[in-house]
C-alpha cells in the first residue's frame, strides 16, 4: 500500500530494538505511527539482531538504574500483551579488584537506589556460585536479584508484532534519505530513497550506528556517535559440566569490571555453549567493517577463561563468533533529544546506545512517545541525554571512574 498521501501523527525511522519499541508505544497511545526500515526487518546489519543481550539495574551512573527498573517492568507488561516471554531473569554477578573506581560506584548506585547488593569476598563467590567462578584474591563480587537475558531478535519482533497489532504501518526495505520541515503547515516530509516523501506531524529518529550521518544531512550537526563493529564469542562447556551454567541451577548473567571489560551470559540459547565476549569494538563505518574479531582480544578472552572457569570451559578458541554494531558517545551516555533548530520540539532523537542499549528499549519507547505526544517525558531526568552536552567541542558528561567500553 502506498501511504505516501496519509498524514502520520507520527513516523519512526529505523526499526532496530528502539524504533520498533517506539513504534509500539506511540501506536499503543493512539498515535497514528509509520516505522521505516532501510533494510530487510529483523536483519543483521545493525545492533539488535543475535540470540541474547544482558539486563541489569547494577551501573556505576545513577540515572541509568531507575531507568534499568522500569524497563524490567515494561519487558513483562510487553511479554504479557503478546504472550510469549522474551526475558529471562537469573541474578547479576559483577566482579573486579576491590579498588576498580566503577564497581565500586555501582555499588554505592544500588544503595541509593535501594537495591538489595551483597559484596562477596573470593570464598564467598566461590560458594555462591558452586565453585563455578574463581576469582583472583584482591577482587570482590556483586551480587544483585535483577539480571538476566533478553532474545534480542525475537524482542524486535516482538514490538513490531505489537506495532502492527496496535494499528501502526511498517514498512521495510525503504531508506530515508532526507528529513524536511515545512515552515507553512508544520508538516514534516521524510524523504525515501525510492522517490517517496511521507508526511508526520512528529518524527523520530533511531537510526542506530546510521544516526550521525542522517543528523549530519538532515540539520547539518554533527554528533559524536562514533560506529563501532564488535564480536560476540560463544565457548564450549566441556562434558558434563554443561547443567551448572544455566539459569535453572542459578547461572548468573555477569560483568568484568577493569580493562578489558568482559561480559557474559548464562548457557540459554545453544545448549552446552556459553556467550563470553568483549564489551567494546573497532571504530568503523556500517558498510565498511571486517566482520572479524581482533586475535589479541580473542587471546585475552582465553586467558580469562581459563583463569575464571579453569577446566569447566574449553577456553582453547570460541566455537562460534559473530558480528555486530555499537554506536558510542564520548561519555558513553545515551543522545535522547530534540532535534532542535528548524524542528525544535518535532523530532525527536534517540541514538548513542554505547553498547548497553537493549534492556532500556521499552522505557525509551516510553519516554520518545512521550516527548512526541506531550513535549516532556515523565518521570525520568534526560540532562545527562542532552544533545547539547557536546556543544564546542565537549567530550559530555564527566564522571569520576573509568570507561567501561574501550576501543581494541
Ligand atoms: C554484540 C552486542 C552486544 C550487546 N549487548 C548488550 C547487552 O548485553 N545489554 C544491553 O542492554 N545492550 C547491549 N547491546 C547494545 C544494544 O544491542 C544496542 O544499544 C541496541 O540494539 C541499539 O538499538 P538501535 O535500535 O538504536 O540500533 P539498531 O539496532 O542498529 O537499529 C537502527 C536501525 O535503523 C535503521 N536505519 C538507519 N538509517 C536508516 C535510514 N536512513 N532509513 C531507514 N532506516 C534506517 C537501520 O537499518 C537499523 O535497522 C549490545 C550490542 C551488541 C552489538
Amino acid at each position: 500500500m502506498d501511504n505516501s498521501s496519509q498524514l502520520f501523527d507520527v513516523i519512526v525511522i529505523g526499526a532496530g530494538v528502539m524504533g520498533s519499541a517506539t513504534a509500539y508505544r506511540t501506536a499503543k497511545r493512539g498515535l497514528t505511527t509509520l516505522l521505516l526500515e532501510q533494510f530487510d526487518f529483523l536483519h543483521h546489519r545493525g545492533s539488535s539482531h543475535g540470540e541474547s543481550r544482558t539486563i541489569r539495574t547494577t551501573y556505576p551512573e545513577e540515572y541509568y538504574t531507575s531507568m534499568a527498573l522500569e524497563s524490567s517492568r515494561l519487558w513483562e507488561e510487553a511479554e504479557a500483551e503478546i504472550g510469549y516471554r522474551v526475558y529471562f531473569k537469573t541474578k547479576q554477578f559483577d566482579m573486579g579488584p576491590s579498588n576498580q573506581k566503577s564497581l565500586l560506584a555501582l555499588i554505592n548506585s544500588c544503595h541509593k537506589n535501594s537495591i538489595p547488593v551483597r559484596v562477596l569476598d573470593r570464598n564467598e563467590v566461590f560458594e555462591e556460585f558452586s565453585g563455578i567462578f574463581q576469582i583472583p584474591e584482591d577482587w570482590i563480587g556483586v551480587v544483585t536479584e535483577h539480571g538476566g537475558v533478553i532474545k534480542p531478535t525475537k524482542a524486535v519482533s516482538m514490538f513490531q508484532a505489537l506495532a502492527l497489532g496496535n494499528g501502526a504501518v511498517l514498512k521495510d526495505n525503504t531508506k530515508v534519505i532526507n528529513i524536511e520541515k515545512d515552515g507553512g503547515t508544520n508538516e514534516i516530509f521524510v524523504v525515501t530513497e525510492d522517490g517517496k516523501n511521507y508526511r508526520c506531524r512528529k518524527c523520530i529518529i533511531t537510526a542506530g550506528p546510521w544516526t550521525r550521518r542522517l543528523i549530519e544531512k538532515v540539520r547539518g550537526l554533527a554528533l559524536p556517535i562514533q560506529p563501532l563493529e564488535t564480536t560476540v564469542h560463544y565457548w564450549k562447556i566441556n562434558e558434563g559440566h554443561e547443567d551448572k551454567f544455566t539459569i535453572e541451577n542459578g547461572f548468573p548473567s555477569f560483568a568484568v569490571y577493569g580493562a578489558p571489560y568482559i561480559y557474559g551470559t548464562p548457557s540459554l540459547e545453544f545448549p552446552g555453549l556459553i556467550k563470553i565476549p568483549v564489551h567494546g569494538g573497532r571504530t568503523c563505518e556500517p558498510e565498511d567493517r571486517t566482520w572479524a574479531a581482533p586475535a589479541a582480544l580473542v587471546e585475552k578472552l582465553r586467558e580469562w577463561i581459563k583463569g575464571r572457569f579453569g577446566d569447566l570451559v574449553d577456553g582453547d578458541k570460541p566455537v562460534m563468533t559473530q558480528s555486530c554494531m555499537y554506536s558510542v558517545t564520548p561519555d558513553r551516555d545515551y543522545v535522547i533529544d530534540f532535534l532542535g533548530g528548524e524542528f525544535g520540539q518535532d523530532a525527536v532523537v534517540c541514538g548513542g546506545f554505547s553498547g548497553h542499549g537493549f534492556k532500556m528499549a521499552p522505557v525509551v519507547g516510553r519516554i520518545a512517545a512521550e516527548m512526541v505526544e506531550t513535549g516532556r517525558a515523565e518521570g525520568v531526568d534526560l540532562t545527562h541525554f542532552r544533545i547539547g552536552r557536546f556543544e564546542g567541542g565537549s567530550k559530555g558528561n564527566v564522571k569520576d571512574f573509568e570507561d567501561q567500553v574501550g576501543s581494541h
